[in-house]
């Protein structure tokens, strides 16, 4: 989930909603234990290559203008890195739209291990209008994330990746969900925005880690139910928050955006699943390479051409 910048909003203030546009397929080249996109439904995709629908994404931009989200997040079922023709076929079709915010979700460890390939594309994603990269981690460690996210593999020089992204004009976001045993207290907390400050991160987002009712993996849900922070644990940060950082946007789904401590970093604490009882606004438009487009990552929208009903909204599909 995006969650905005805070600073220099003013009156343009983004309102938090998102058209997220899976690119690639499952695949991932990354092990995370409690990866979410293994858990709820796949929506048709699989290991295998879709090409975009671009009739449909056209419909999804469209209809993202209607519901008035002003953010684009390229993102994906698996790691969207793996698959950058997807990624650039994205970048061109959105630009026309003019979004406010083009981004895109990874773990960005392709950005460190093929350097010479990735480096030439980030230049060109640049120029078409990509702003902003979120990598996803879960501490400011670098053994920390090798143990979740490449396992016996090493983990990139993150500080690296992050200069290297800032030296091609890329914002970045460290997306960090919090687990148990890693970003769990709030003097980890301190240090992970203290780690942001240091390498002039422009966002930092604290994401709670979620598990979902319905599960398409057990594996995946029992060991995140059994790595979430503590209600009191999520209640403590954010009072800890509210007390050093200045609430500068809270969003109808949650997310509470904090200009933080002496530096004012951004720091968004944030959920991973909207709670369907807090709202009925839509959050989001999910569009998939096959032209499947839902609004909630935890519910099957059924087969292709189904008609789908979005805040009053029909969308032919
Ligand atoms: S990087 Fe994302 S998609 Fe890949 S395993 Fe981790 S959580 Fe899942």
């Amino acid at each position: 989930m995006a969650c905005p910048a805070a600073r220099n909003w003013g009156a343009k203030m983004p309102n938090g909603k998102t058209l997220s546009l899976i690119a690639g397929t499952t695949v991932c080249n990354a092990r995370c234990d409690f990866c979410i996109s293994k858990t709820t439904p796949f929506q048709g995709m699989g290991p295998k290559l879709d090409q975009i629908n671009r009739e449909r994404l056209e419909h999804a931009c469209g209809l993202a203008k209607k519901l008035g989200i002003q953010t684009v997040l390229i993102t994906s079922k698996g790691e969207p890195t793996i698959y950058p023709e997807h990624i650039s076929t994205y970048l061109l079709h959105v630009q026309k739209h003019k979004f406010s915010s083009v981004e895109l979700q990874t773990n960005a460890i392709l950005f460190g291990t093929k350097a010479e390939q990735y480096d030439k594309l980030l230049a060109q994603w640049h120029a078409d209008g990509l702003g902003l990269i979120a990598i996803s981690i879960v501490h400011y460690e670098g053994e920390k994330n090798r143990s979740i996210y490449t396992k016996i593999n090493p983990y990139m020089d993150l500080p690296a990746i992050i200069a290297k992204l800032h030296g091609f004009g890329y914002k970045v976001r460290l997306s960090c969900t919090l687990v148990r045993g890693y970003v769990d207290s709030i003097d980890e907390a301190r240090r992970m925005i203290q780690f942001a400050i240091q390498n002039k991160v422009e966002q930092l987002t604290l994401r709670r880690m979620e598990a979902v009712d319905v599960s398409e993996n057990e594996d995946v849900s029992s060991w995140t139910r059994s790595h979430m922070l503590a209600p009191e644990t999520l209640a403590a940060l954010r009072s800890h928050l509210d007390e050093n950082g200045k609430l500068v946007g809270e969003f109808f789904y949650g997310a509470r955006l904090y200009e933080y401590g002496e530096s004012s970093q951004n720091v968004c604490l944030t959920t991973g699943l909207t709670d369907k009882i807090l709202t009925d606004d839509v959050r989001q438009l999910i569009f998939f390479p096959s032209g499947r487009i839902i609004t909630d990552w935890r519910y099957d929208s059924g087969k292709e051409g189904e008609l789908v009903q979005i805040s009053g909204i029909k969308t032919e599909g």
